[in-house]
């Protein structure tokens, strides 16, 4: 063995060198056993920049990290303790698939918040968060080579999820009002003379991940009208919803519409997302099969966590505290949309969100934004490049800006560091 600094003249030790061999040759041999689908499981753009985004005297704008600090931590700990003291038998063996009844029914008081007033607990699954829903989701309805319809552009987990089914995902242009109705329209006709099967309308209709932009309230009874008479269920992702800034939040696409909606809500951005919770409200004649798909891939959401939620439910002002939030993401955003304003070059245009975590920022048509994270990684701040957000893996000249996480300070330092950067790329 040698000490060589120079990586390029290492000379391996031979048991090492065994040991690779060994490696090599079980991935050779075991990758034919993978199965079709597994060819499409990959990590997602933001859990990449997520890896370099801790490096310090970075600023990340690319994480959608929901703020903790101002949560009551010690009370919730002795909270906790509290839980396992006198319930630890409860909170520390297996529960229900379904997820606490306790638990349910506060949950139907904080949709009722938002404007879903005739839930039931029995129609709710808990789930590990509303990403597993998702999954359940495409599990529970799609074949290989059916569709899935999304707005352009959409969550990059969903993505991700939905493409591990081998399922199709279509999307269907946006403006500043949200998913075009008109568009969803032309491209069912048009899927369905292609002899398509479409299962799922997946929509984010209040501050969408990654754009920030709101379904006008509007539009959102006509989607799912045009989505009824097509008989594709609308699959309503809504963990920003009660984020509004100001005033009160729009009332989410499954009130009024029992039948053709499934619901997904989360505690990962009203609370925290390290207690892995969150529901689906499913149309009743649906319940069964979707609430039998999540217990097979948990056995039960986490009785410990289900119980902390529910004693932060009824033991704390949880509104009190998303008011507290709503005033800080207005801060965040307002200081991000200000420092964009100052330091951006002419040509670039971004979205002006009314609630959520996200500003989604547009080059002029040409620029691929993929390139230019490497820059920004070099100069201090990252960013999630468009491409990420979209099923093709064709260039985008789009990029999504994180607000929540970081302090307005560090907001504006960032968006500094960013500006030279599209400049430069403006200019070539
Ligand atoms: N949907 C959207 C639109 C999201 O932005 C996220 C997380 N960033 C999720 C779902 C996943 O949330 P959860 O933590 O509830 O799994």
């Amino acid at each position: 063995m040698t000490n060589s600094s120079d990586s390029s003249h290492e000379v391996i030790p031979a048991e090492t060198e065994a040991a690779l061999e060994r490696v090599a040759d079980y991935a050779a041999r075991h990758d034919v056993l993978y199965s079709a689908r597994a060819a499409n499981i990959k990590q997602s753009a933001v859990r990449d920049v997520f890896d370099i985004s801790i490096r310090p005297g970075l600023v990340s704008l690319a994480g959608g990290s929901p703020y903790l600090r101002s949560l009551p931590l010690d009370d919730l700990g002795r909270t906790a303790q509290r839980i396992i003291a006198e319930q630890g038998l409860e909170a520390l063996q297996y529960g229900g698939g379904q997820g606490m009844e306790e638990l349910r029914e506060l949950i139907c008081e904080v949709m009722a918040a938002e404007g879903i007033t005739d839930a039931d607990p029995a129609d709710i699954v808990v789930t590990t968060g509303s990403q597993s829903a998702q999954d359940v989701a495409a599990k529970v309805f799609c074949n290989p080579g059916d569709v899935i319809l999304c707005e352009d552009p959409t969550y990059v987990g969903a993505l991700n999820t939905f493409e591990a089914y081998e399922v199709d995902v279509v999307t269907v242009p946006m403006d500043d009002k949200g998913l075009i109705p008109e568009e969803l329209e032309r491209t069912i006709l048009r899927l369905k003379e292609e002899g398509r099967s479409i299962k799922l309308l997946y929509t984010i209709p209040s501050f969408n991940n990654p754009s920030g932009v709101t379904m006008e309230a509007g539009r959102r009874q006509r989607v799912v009208d045009i989505c009824r008479d097509n008989n594709i269920l609308v699959l309503e992702d809504n963990p920003y919803g009660m984020l509004r800034f100001d005033g009160h939040p729009l009332a989410p696409m499954r009130a009024g519409n029992p039948n053709d909606v499934i619901y997904l809500g989360s505690f990962s951005k009203i609370f925290a997302p390290g207690v892995r919770l969150g529901w689906a409200l499913v149309p009743r004649h649906l319940h069964r099969r979707f609430y039998l798909a999540c217990e097979a891939v948990v056995l039960c959401p986490s009785p410990l966590t289900q119980m902390l939620v529910s004693a932060y439910l009824t033991d704390y002002d949880w509104r009190g505290h998303l008011e507290t939030m709503r005033v800080l993401y207005r801060e965040r955003c307002e200081a991000m949309l200000a420092a964009l304003a100052e330091h951006l070059p002419e040509g670039v245009h971004w979205t002006t969100p009314e609630g959520g975590f996200f500003v989604w920022v547009t080059l002029p048509e040409g620029i691929d934004t993929y390139p230019l994270l490497y820059e920004a990684i070099d100069a201090g701040v990252v960013f999630i490049p468009g491409a990420a957000f979209t099923p093709s893996d064709e260039a985008s000249n789009k990029l999504r800006l994180a607000f929540s996480a970081v302090s307005p300070e560090d907001i504006a330092e960032g968006v500094r560091r960013l500006a030279p950067i599209l400049q430069r790329a403006l200019a070539s």
